[in-house]
């Protein structure tokens, strides 16, 4: 059996909440260091769940004027032998027409786009139904905007900036909050001999002028808080590319979005999961 670990950098006066909060929702054990807590869970456990409400609490910190930052990772642990557990379950996937997912040591398919992932790195390997589907819409919606660019908001591994650069996008901006996913896009982009992304720790604010694309996989919370400043940053035509909505909440979002001006192209339902295509 596999583990999810999450790592959170914590400070000692939220700690014993955040164990108990973590144990609520079926955490298995812990490691407690200096600063970082370390929490293990059943591969059954919906990991983003848990990531999305640790988002959410640096809202809550961010709203209250806290400098406090509650950076985290996660990884899967195999029951067994790391390296050979890992290679086993991270096959080459195909998504979308053209893309194939694959880690660095597999040979890469001919007539195919390979977006070369390190799945030694703490995030998400592009296996998420929420990343195959900002892939294929990008791939579907792309030749109907001009390809000058693109914004990867929220970028995690890098995976969705490096297909931009694949589709033609000139010039790609990624940023994440997160230092870890910097570190690991910085890696990916490496490995797919990329030059024309740029990389900046923070978040919209880090990423000046306007978009022709701009796909944002995030939770619905801050889908629907950036909504105006997204609408705001997308050249007209331009579309913006929505992922990590829980189904049932996408009304929300896309309520928020057209009244900031933008107009539903497509829902795309995957799993429990619903991206949208906005266009402006
Ligand atoms: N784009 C990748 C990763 C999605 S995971 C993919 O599609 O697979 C979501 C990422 O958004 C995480 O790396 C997280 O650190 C980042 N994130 C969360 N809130 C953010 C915010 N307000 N601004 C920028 N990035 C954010």
């Amino acid at each position: 059996m596999n583990y999810h670990e999450l790592k959170i950098k914590v400070p000692p006066p939220l700690r014993e909440d955040l164990i108990r909060a973590l144990y609520e929702k079926g955490c298995m054990g812990f490691i407690e260091e200096e600063d970082v807590l370390t929490a293990y869970f059943p591969d059954t456990f919906d990991i983003r769940e848990a990531t999305a409400e640790l988002e959410l609490l640096q809202r809550v910190f961010d709203h209250a004027g806290l400098k406090q930052r509650l950076l985290f990772s996660q990884a899967i642990i195999p029951g067994q032998d790391w390296n050979e557990a890992w290679k086993k379950g991270f096959t080459p996937l195909d998504i979308g027409d053209r893309f194939t997912i694959l880690p660095p040591w597999e040979k890469k398919p001919v007539n195919r786009i390979s977006l070369i992932i390190d799945p030694g790195m703490a995030f998400g390997t592009g296996h998420h139904e929420t990343t195959r589907s900002c892939l294929l819409l990008m791939e579907r919606h792309s030749p109907t905007i001009a390809k000058e660019r693109f914004l990867d908001l929220g970028t995690g591994t890098g995976l969705l900036a490096i297909a931009a650069s694949h589709l033609g996008f000139l010039h790609i901006m990624a940023v994440d909050t997160d230092p870890l996913a910097i570190e690991a896009a910085r890696t990916n982009i490496m490995l797919n001999r990329i030059s024309d992304i740029e990389l900046r720790e923070g978040s919209i604010e880090a990423a000046p002028g306007l978009f022709n694309c701009i796909a944002a996989n995030i939770v619905s919370g801050v889908l629907i808080q950036f909504a105006p400043l997204i609408a705001g940053r997308l050249n007209s035509p331009g579309i913006a590319v929505f992922s990590g909505i829980l189904a049932g909440q996408e009304d929300e979002v896309v309520a928020e979005a057209t009244r900031c001006g933008l107009k539903l192209l497509e829902t795309y339902p995957d799993g429990k999961w619903i991206s949208l295509v906005l266009r402006r």
